[in-house]
This record gives structure tokens, sequence and C-alpha cells, in this order.
């Protein structure tokens, strides 16, 4: 079947702000679209020919929506994959494929998954039960300082802990997870890759990943990375033997630790459109949701050139604040040259809820990071209606 047929159906499990911005070039290339998402006011309800309630987790749920498309498609890796596998076998295409998920959606069966496809990584243990973690470090198979992850549903920092002595210990949830060595970094990198239906690859420039020092949260995203070139070759090559390895259908991010000795590690990948790849949007001559696109309808993959050089910059709730959403300073920075703020139209903002990003393209690198620091001094994401005390 043609995929620019009224009837073929594009599904997208989940609705936030990445359906959201794949929504744009579905609909530029007049793509017919199901979305599901749990919550009836996910920003994906508006921009989709179909949009459906309901638990991205239950079986019977994926499942009966996936039937109603030809492919099937996610903006986040917490689904029900059984209900995928099923789908697969049954005709439907599924990209990334379920068993890309399955090894993706468990840190300890993503991690195993390096170490058997030759993909350096930080050193890690795993544990079924986190009790287990107190008896290995008395028995000294366990070192300070070590960070614990939980195994599953791990999201922007949430499931990550820096464990530096006995007092960090006793928070830690008791739930199956991993340790790893903490690695002394460096810089912050990532690596999207494409990977069509036909095997054609593809990779963007390496980007660099700045943190905010407390939310664990990135803050700003440099395309390209002040890098050397020998390490972003490096960096590329990994993402594509990874890449390789996985038989992944569609967009691949790999995030990497750099050390000051050079040295890379995989840190996660996420089989998907990503944070790291906005800046494409203005960027890049194919931005990132056009390139998933490509890939998984088994359309030849664009360029992945850039134009210009770019900062990302992540809008989040501003801490104090809880509620119905304002965006403080819009105008101020709309008058800033090579400046686009995106909105990804949640109605309720909290502490560190990523809202929107704006990007700022400049004729050097230098000169849009410091215009970034500009954009995140001017703009803030707050409630008018409740303050937190
Ligand atoms: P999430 O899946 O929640 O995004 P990550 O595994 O990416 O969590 O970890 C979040 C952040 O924690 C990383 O970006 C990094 O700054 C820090 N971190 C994670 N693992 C390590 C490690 N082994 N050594 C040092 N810092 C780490």
């Amino acid at each position: 079947m043609s995929r620019f047929s009224s009837d073929f159906t594009l599904g997208i499990l989940g609705g936030g702000q990445l359906g959201k911005m794949l929504l744009t070039e579905t609909r530029k290339w007049d793509l017919k679209t199901a979305v599901l998402d749990p919550s009836a006011a996910a920003p994906c309800r508006l921009g989709t020919d179909h949009f459906e309630v309901g638990d991205l987790m239950d079986y019977e749920t994926v499942y009966a929506f996936g039937k109603k498309t030809d492919l099937l498609t996610i903006e986040i890796e917490h689904v029900n994959s059984e209900a995928l596998e099923k789908l697969e076998q049954e005709g439907v295409l599924v990209y990334p494929p379920s068993k890309v998920l399955q090894t993706i959606q468990n840190k300890a069966k993503q991690k195993l998954f390096y170490i058997d496809n030759d993909i350096p990584t930080a050193p890690f243990s795993r544990f079924a039960y986190g009790s287990e973690i107190p008896d290995s470090v008395a028995h000294g198979g366990l070192q300070y300082p070590f960070v614990w992850k939980s195994a599953q549903f791990g999201y922007d920092g949430q499931g990550v802990k820096i464990v530096r002595g006995p007092e960090d210990l006793k928070g830690l949830p008791k739930e199956e997870c991993i340790t790893e060595e903490l690695v002394p970094i460096e810089k912050e990198l990532a690596v999207i890759v494409a990977r069509s239906s036909n095997g054609e690859t593809s990779t963007y420039p390496v980007v660099e990943m700045d943190f905010h020092p407390e939310a664990n949260q990135v803050e700003y995203v440099l395309c390209p990375a002040r890098i050397p070139e020998h390490i972003a070759q490096r960096a590329k090559k990994i993402a594509l033997r990874l890449v390789d390895k996985l038989q992944h259908v569609g967009l691949l991010a790999v995030e990497f630790f750099l050390t000051a000795d050079e040295s890379l590690f995989v840190n996660e990948v996420a089989p998907r459109p990503h944070n790291s790849g906005h800046f494409s949007i203005e960027a890049s001559v194919t931005n990132q949701f056009e390139q998933h696109l490509r890939a998984i309808l088994g359309l030849p993959l664009g360029s992945t050139e850039s134009k210009i050089a770019a900062v990302m910059v992540n809008l989040v709730g501003e801490e104090g604040f809880t509620g119905k959403v304002y965006y403080e300073g819009m105008k101020n920075i709309l008058e800033m040259p090579g400046v686009t703020p995106h909105i990804y139209g949640k109605k309720e903002t909290r502490p560190f809820r990523k809202m929107g990003h704006v990007t700022v393209v400049a004729s050097s690198i230098e000169k849009a990071r410091s215009e970034a620091e500009n954009v995140k001094r001017t703009i803030r994401v707050i409630s008018k209606e409740i303050q937190d005390e």
C-alpha cells in the first residue's frame, strides 16, 4: 500500500511534544495519523486525524489501537512491547521493532547488549533487588562513589542517584536496578543516527549537552559540539555500529560521556526523535522528525548537514510555580535575531517540567551560545495562579 494514499494510517504511541513536532511533518506530507496518549490534554490532541485516550502500557489498549494502523511508531519508549510483538506477527509494521524496545526498556538489558556488542560503556553491576546493594557494599563488591539507576522507567534523571557514602544508601528505592562506576565526565555528547527500513544509515553532527547542575536535566544543546573532529568521528562510528547491531529502524539518539583522556562511553540510547535533535528544525537541511518519517516509511534519508550553528535552550517550569502556565518574556526573546521559540502546549507548569524549547542560530557556535544565555535570562515559564511557598 502506498504511504501516500488515503488508506494508509501511521499510528503514534505517545502524544507529547515529540509527537507534536512529528505531526508538523506528517501534516507537511499530508499523511493520515492516529495518536494514543493517556491524557486527553496531550499536546498531540491537535494536529492528528484521530486521537485516542488510553494507557500505553496496557496490552489490550495498545493492541486494539495498533490494529487500526498500517505502521506504528513511538514518541516514548515506555509502551507495551508484547502488544507490539503480536501486531508485528499479524502484519502491522512496527518501527522501532518490538525487539529493540525490549532491549532498551530495561537498563540492565541495554547495558548487557553493549557488552555483547563491543560498545564502550561504564562498568556496571546488576541487582534484581535494591536490598542487595548494602550487602554488596559491606562485602567490598561495590565501592563508593557509584551511580544507582532504576532498571525500568528512568526519565530525565529521575531514576538516577549518585551514591557517595552510607547516608545516600538509605534513600535508595528497593527495586530492580544497576549500579555504575562514576565516570569523570568532561562533556556529555549525543549523536542521532537514522536507519531506514531499507538499511540506509545517516548520522547528524555530534552535539554537546550542557546540564543544569541541580536538576540533572539538559539546559543547552550545542550543534556542533566543541570537540576535535577525531572524537566526533569516533562517536559517529559507535552510533552506526549500535544501530546496525540493534537492526533498528527509525532514529536512534545515542548519548555519550567524554572523559578528559578522550574515552567515550555510551550512557544510553533512545529509539526515537530526541531532545538533543531539536536544533535540527531550524539548523539542518532535514530536521530529525522528517528524517524519522523517511526512515520508517522506507524513503531515502535526507541530508543531515547543518545550514548554520545552533544552540537549543530547554524551557522548563521555573521552581516555585505550579499551575496554569504563563510564558513571561516571549515578546522580548522574539526581538532577538535568530531566535525561534517552540511551545509544547502543556496546560500546567511545574518545577523542571519540559514546557518548550528555544532555538538560537548564529554564524558561530560561540555567538549562538552567548545569545542562548540571554534567552535563558529573559524568558521564564511561570504560573500566575498558584505560587508555591
Ligand atoms: P535518564 O535515563 O533518567 O536520563 P541517565 O542515565 O541519562 O538518566 O543519567 C542522567 C545523568 O546522570 C547523566 O546525563 C549524567 O550527567 C549523570 N550520570 C549518569 N550515569 C553516570 C555515570 N556512570 N557517571 C557519572 N555521571 C553519570
